[in-house]
């Protein structure tokens, strides 16, 4: 079988290290890929938006499934375009179309979505410019901190976090008046919950689901969970208050609810759903929905699955997932994140990456590199991350930590307090 990743990230390299694993794969591609992910496979110059160029690329390397990596073309409709053309009816899409992408793209669609399955998340109110002064009475019945969602997609910047009510309801208004552009002419103002986040993951066919281990991220860039969100700095899996009590609920309460509204609501669905979850006195509520994998957590998650990811994969393409088995690694597994110094405010690109010939023991994935020449050097915030196995989390961070210190780069940094609060 002929593969091909959509994306460019440490995701995308963990992804096609695991699919590499399976003998079912003849070749595998990324488009547009980065410099780990040419050592697995071959690059292709798309990006992940030009549906043209995809398809053009598709068709000449025979590609028998693709498996889209970041949310951006699923929301942009890149299944629903594969399947409206006679020419690719042949290519499987792991990856939903634009219907199911909502789940990520429209938080108020999200949100209208649990209330009409009954799945528990934060009570919401949804805002535009015509219901602005509903808006503002409604935070007088909220309690502070104050929760302010973008509606639509904002790379992970639309969600603010407010103490004062009157500068809520002034930032209320700023976000209508486009602070985010398009993706603030809606707001959700939501209940703060207070609790510790989980990220749970499900590959589904639309009918079966296979539940992938969980995984708690790291997002400030700060030691101690400070300082300004990032794409993410590391990840860790399991999760240790995450037990079967935890799981049974979110199972019940929300994943079998979310597949089947799903095809309640006429929406066939083939792909990863990320839960973003989080746990307030040991129940389980949604933060938020995202249609593909996370990153990093992948670069942890991926060591842990098993079984063979292509049988998998095509399994959810063929609407066969129920058929599948699915087997995890009972080891821990973390990925520490190796960042440009200054991300995620400004940074530097071009810097020479060396030293990944001394890593032992662990995995390195690449996110912002590229080959320039003889040299990989760092072409984003996030620039590589090395991923290990251990005995448990701690032992598992002794050996990333070991590794990420012998590969260098100019202004290197990383979080060295993963799992600080575990
Ligand atoms: P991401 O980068 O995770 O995709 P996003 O922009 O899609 O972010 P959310 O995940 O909905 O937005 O929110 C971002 C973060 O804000 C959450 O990870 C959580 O820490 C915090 N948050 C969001 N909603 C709530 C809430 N209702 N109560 C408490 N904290 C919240």
């Amino acid at each position: 079988m002929n593969i091909l990743i959509v994306g460019s990230g440490g995701r995308e390299h963990a992804l096609g290290w695991k699919i590499k694993q399976s003998e079912k794969v003849d070749n595998l591609f990324f488009a547009p890929g980065n410099a780990g992910t040419s050592e697995l496979g071959t690059n292709l110059d798309a990006g992940v938006s030009d549906f043209q160029k995809i398809k053009t690329l598709v068709l000449e390397n025979n590609i028998d499934l693709m498996l889209v990596g970041p949310e951006v073309p699923l929301v942009e409709g890149l299944h629903d375009f594969f399947a409206a053309d006679p020419e690719l009816a042949s290519v499987k899409v792991v990856g939903p179309k634009k219907a199911g992408a909502e789940l990520e793209g429209s938080k108020d669609f999200a949100k209208a979505f649990m209330a009409r399955h009954d799945i528990p998340t934060a009570k919401y109110f949804t805002v535009t410019a015509d219901n602005l002064d509903k808006g503002v009475e409604f935070l007088t019945t909220m309690q502070s901190p104050y929760v302010l969602k973008a509606d639509g997609l904002a790379a992970g910047k639309g969600v603010l976090i407010i103490d004062s009510l009157e500068e809520a309801q002034n930032s209320l208004k700023e976000m209508l008046d486009g602070q985010f552009g398009e993706a603030s002419s809606k707001v959700v103002i939501e209940e703060f919950l207070s609790g510790v986040e989980v990220s749970v993951f499900v590959l589904t066919d639309g009918k079966d689901y296979k539940i992938l281990p969980e995984a708690k991220d790291y997002k400030r860039i700060g030691e101690g969970d400070t300082g300004l969100n990032t794409g993410g700095m590391g990840a860790i899996t399991p999760v240790p208050f995450v037990d079967a009590v935890f799981m049974e609920k979110v199972e019940k309460r929300i994943i079998a609810p979310t597949v089947s509204g799903l095809a309640k609501d006429g929406i066939d669905y083939c792909g990863f759903i990320f839960f973003g979850l989080i746990n307030v006195n040991n129940e389980p509520y949604v933060i938020e929905y995202n249609v593909r994998m996370g990153d990093p957590e992948t670069e942890a998650v991926m060591l842990r699955v098993k079984s063979d990811f292509v049988e998998l994969l095509d399994g959810a393409a063929s609407g066969t997932l129920g058929e599948k088995e699915i087997e995890f690694d009972e080891r821990a597994a973390v990925t520490v994140m190796l960042v440009s110094g200054g991300y995620p405010g400004d940074y530097e690109k071009g810097k020479v990456i060396t030293g990944t010939e001394k890593v032992t023991d662990s995995l390195v994935f690449h996110a912002g590199t590229k080959q320039a020449g003889d040299d990989v050097v760092t072409a984003g915030g996030r620039v590589i991350s090395v991923s290990s196995y251990g005995t448990d989390m701690n032992d598992a961070l002794a050996t990333s930590f070991k590794n990420a210190a012998h590969i260098e780069f100019e202004g290197k940094y990383y979080r060295k307090d993963l799992g600080f609060d575990l």
